[in-house]
Order: C-alpha cells, then sequence, then structure tokens
C-alpha cells in the first residue's frame, strides 16, 4: 500500500501566460528604470473602480447587526439566504426569465462553481470549449481527465462558433459575453445551441460573468431561450458588474426541469453544495443583494458606463487604424487582431509604447494573432496608451 496523488494534476499545462508576462514585464522594468513609472497596463481582468456605496453602507450595517445578540447570523443556508435569491429572482423577471428560488445558489464566486459542478458529472463525458477559452474550463476537466474538444472562435465565425456535428459533446460550455473575445451571442444563435444541446442529450454549461455588460437586444441569460432549462446550468458573478472580485459572491442557476439519467441535476448541486460548501458570509450577501437597490443599480450604471467609456477610447484608435476587433460594446474587453504573432506584439507594445496587454495565443491556438485589452483602467491611462499604440501602430 502506498499513497498516490491524482494523476491527473500531471497533465495540467502550466499556468504560463500570467506568469509569462510578469517574467517579461519584471525584465523590462529592471533594463528600463527610467521609464518603468510610464508604465500602463492594460491586461488586468480585474475590476479597477472601488464598490459601490450603497454595497458598502449595507456591509457596515450588516457587520452591525452580528454584533448584537437579537441579529447575529451563524451558519447560514449553504445555498443562500432568501433575501438575495430573492432580489436575483427580480432581476431574471425583468428578462421574462421565471426562476423559483431553489433554483438559485449563491456561491462565493463563479469560478468555484464553474469547477465545483464537476463532481457531478460522469469523467467519461466529452467536454466542448470554444478557442479561444477561459482556462479555467479546461483546466478543471483536465484535473478531472475529460476528453477536451475545441471549437475554433476566428474572424470567419465572428468569433462565435455555432454548433457543428464535429462538436457534439456531453459538456458544453459557452461564454456570452465572451472573455476573452467580447463577443456576444445572439438569441437565434444561442436557440441553435439549445437545439442542438437537445437533440443531443447535452448539458450547456453558461457562463454569463458579463452579463452586466449587455445592453440593447442581446441575451443576458441563456433561459431568455426557449427549452434551456432542460439542458443548461447558468453562472453568473457580482465580480464585475459589482466589483466583487476581492469581496467574493456569484450565484448559480440550476433549474428544476434539468434531469439526466433520472436523477435531478437541481438535487444533486444541493446535496453537493449542502455537504461540501457552507455558504456566502452574511455580510457580504447583504452587500450583493444592496447592488440590486435602486441606489445600488444607478451607482453599478455609472461604473459599467466608466469601463465601457474606456472601451470606446481603445474600439475609436482601431476603428480610425482600420484595425478588426471584437468585444468593447457588450464587453470590458477589446479582442483586436495583431499584425505579428501575439507574443511579438507583446514584446513590441513592452518596448515601444511601454503598455502590457494579454497575448491571445494565451487563451488558445487561434488566439496567435489576436491581443486582449482591457477596459479596467483609468480614462487618462486608456487615452494614454491608446495615443502610443496608435503612433506606434502608424508607422
Ligand atoms: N468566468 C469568466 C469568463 C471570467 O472571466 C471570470 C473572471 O475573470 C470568472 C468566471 C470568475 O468570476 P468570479 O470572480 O465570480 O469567480
Amino acid at each position: 500500500m502506498a499513497f498516490h496523488v491524482e494523476k491527473n494534476y500531471k497533465n495540467l499545462a502550466e499556468s504560463y501566460l500570467f506568469a509569462e508576462i510578469a517574467r517579461r514585464v519584471a525584465a523590462w522594468q529592471e533594463r528600463n528604470p527610467e521609464v518603468s513609472d510610464q508604465l500602463i497596463r492594460m491586461g488586468i481582468g480585474d475590476v479597477t473602480r472601488p464598490l459601490p456605496k450603497s454595497v458598502v453602507e449595507a456591509m457596515k450595517k450588516a457587520c452591525d447587526e452580528m454584533g448584537t445578540p437579537e441579529h447575529f447570523h451563524g451558519y447560514g443556508p449553504e445555498q443562500g439566504y432568501d433575501f438575495l435569491k430573492g432580489a436575483i429572482q427580480k432581476y431574471y423577471a425583468r428578462f421574462d426569465v421565471t426562476l423559483n428560488l431553489d433554483e438559485i445558489f449563491i456561491s462565493d464566486g463563479a469560478k468555484s462553481d464553474l469547477g465545483n459542478i464537476l463532481d457531478l458529472f460522469d469523467k467519461d463525458n466529452t467536454v466542448l470549449v470554444t478557442d479561444p477559452v477561459y482556462p479555467v474550463y479546461v483546466d478543471t476537466n483536465v484535473m478531472d481527465g475529460r476528453k477536451i474538444l475545441y471549437a475554433e472562435a476566428t474572424e470567419e465565425n465572428d468569433f462565435l462558433p455555432m454548433p457543428e456535428e464535429k462538436y457534439k459533446a456531453d459538456i458544453i460550455y459557452l461564454c456570452s459575453p465572451n472573455n476573452p473575445t467580447g463577443a456576444v451571442y445572439n438569441r437565434e444563435q444561442l436557440k441553435k445551441w439549445v437545439d442542438f444541446a437537445l437533440e443531443n442529450q447535452s448539458i450547456i454549461l453558461f457562463d454569463s460573468a458579463y452579463e452586466c455588460f449587455v445592453t440593447e437586444d442581446l441575451p443576458h441569460s441563456i433561459f431568455e431561450i426557449e427549452g434551456a432549462k432542460k439542458c443548461a446550468i447558468e453562472f453568473c458573478s457580482f465580480s464585475k458588474k459589482a466589483g466583487f472580485t476581492g469581496t467574493r459572491c456569484g450565484y448559480t442557476v440550476v433549474p428544476e426541469d434539468l434531469v439526466f439519467d433520472d436523477a435531478s441535476i437541481n438535487k444533486f448541486w444541493l446535496r453537493r453544495q449542502t455537504t461540501k460548501f457552507n455558504g456566502v458570509s452574511y455580510v457580504v450577501q447583504r452587500g450583493a443583494e444592496a447592488v440590486f437597490t435602486e441606489q445600488g443599480e444607478k451607482e453599478i450604471e455609472e461604473n459599467i458606463a466608466y469601463y465601457k467609456e474606456n472601451a470606446k477610447i481603445i474600439t475609436d484608435v482601431l476603428d480610425e487604424l482600420g484595425i478588426y476587433y471584437t468585444g468593447g460594446k457588450h464587453s470590458p474587453y477589446v479582442w483586436m487582431k495583431c499584425p505579428e504573432n501575439s507574443w511579438k506584439f507583446f514584446d513590441n507594445l513592452l518596448e515601444k509604447c511601454y503598455v502590457v496587454g494579454t497575448p491571445g495565443q494565451g487563451f488558445g491556438k487561434s488566439g496567435e494573432y489576436f491581443f486582449r485589452l482591457t477596459a479596467f483602467n483609468t480614462h487618462e491611462n486608456t487615452r494614454e496608451a491608446m495615443a502610443r499604440i496608435r503612433e506606434y501602430l502608424s508607422k
């Protein structure tokens, strides 16, 4: 007898992208100390605006409550308090999506749930992800040893791959608005994915972490699509919506209609969460509830408008230069075509413009000639970075 590790962990690729970016930036800073304070980071996926005031006030009030014998809260329901689930339920009603409170599960963020949901799924299931892709979908499945297929997102399909015979898989990941490309599926396109999943008895894992950036008549939720409750789970987050990246709160919608192998996925998830998770703190859930108040919504709208203004500063320059891109309008990410290999472009932007972005290649093979710029910065920095990039690309 001897202890053994989970061998699949040996199959994980080194978490190369952000480590490599940090290494190259540090080396550049060492070589260029005199200009190193001019560096502008346009690569980060973390928000930069602080928490909305109404969220802070709600959390302060909840903290005070926790210090009184009458209002102290100990262990809460693992799946979240009804006050927050009720606020989310009302939010979905705006998109004509009716959810029962038992279909909403509060968590410490979308990333955890995206990984944890796999506890419920057989390891022999095949997986479809788009390429480029948010790396969490890939790595969590590599850890379990599942076979992964890639649907290429390219300029030809506007970075929105559609169902094809060769993409038949048991688990289908869709992220819309997409990280890294910023591309958004419309209702007709999502309907095709829902029909494809229903036809093949697949499950769709729909990541709507960036739904708050969606405007016009584009879907916020896959449950706006008929039939989706029979084939999809939705993961959402307060991270980008309300600046909760460090505060941690999200939610997952698991419909009661979701039944495979005569098993209710909703019941399985409840069982999993009540066994392995002890819920999000009362204070944080009160903060998240404030996101849906009139004042909270106003403050959040201002923050999102601020980021979108940055995205516009970026895309205006790309339009002026005639450079192809996706995203920006319904997303904090702009996915631009670069004139050279994306790592080469990264080095050139760093050396010549003192600007850091994210090479598309780090998100998958299809990203080799693309580059991700993010709107999470100040207007001043975004303007300055784009002025430098304009000058460099005009030469
Ligand atoms: N899903 C996508 C597509 C993301 O880009 C991110 C974070 O960047 C997450 C999920 C993680 O969200 P959370 O902070 O709620 O864990």
